[in-house]
């Protein structure tokens, strides 16, 4: 069953192949969207990423918006791979996507990676770097 991301409503249409992926547009709110055939390899990566995030303190929307799958999908993952996060409020961690060429402009940059941790993941053709500045105010 698909249904819109954006409002949930099922009234979806196919609307043309993006990237090898079937593009949707809803009916209710215009909203056009992709999703990936299910029981293909790409799936795993993305549940696999969506997992990481949730576990990294990202939430449910942001991770929709990162990679483009219904936050709905994610919570459905979370509980059948039986996720369980660790409660923190001290800090959130940002985010940046970037390419190749970007992110060694970013590391080469001391004020970028001083006092603060980070992980980098790949994603599609680019990079995801998470940030925890934990100890700035
Ligand atoms: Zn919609």
């Amino acid at each position: 069953m698909k249904y819109c991301p954006q409002c949930q409503s099922t009234q979806i249409i196919k609307s043309g192949i993006l990237n090898d992926r079937q593009r949707y547009k809803c009916k209710s709110c215009g909203y056009n969207f992709t999703v990936n055939k299910l029981g293909k390899q790409i799936d795993k990566y993305y549940v696999t990423k969506a997992l990481q995030l949730y576990l990294e303190g990202l939430t449910y929307r942001e991770i929709e918006r990162i990679i483009g799958v219904s936050h709905v999908s994610v919570m459905n993952w979370v509980r059948k791979y039986n996720i369980h996060k660790v409660q923190n409020t001290d800090y959130h961690p940002t985010y940046k996507i970037l390419s190749q060429s970007e992110l060694a402009s970013y590391f080469s940059k001391p004020e970028n990676t001083k006092g603060a941790g980070m992980i980098v993941t790949e994603l599609g053709d680019k990079y995801m770097v998470i940030k925890w500045e934990r100890f700035k105010e």
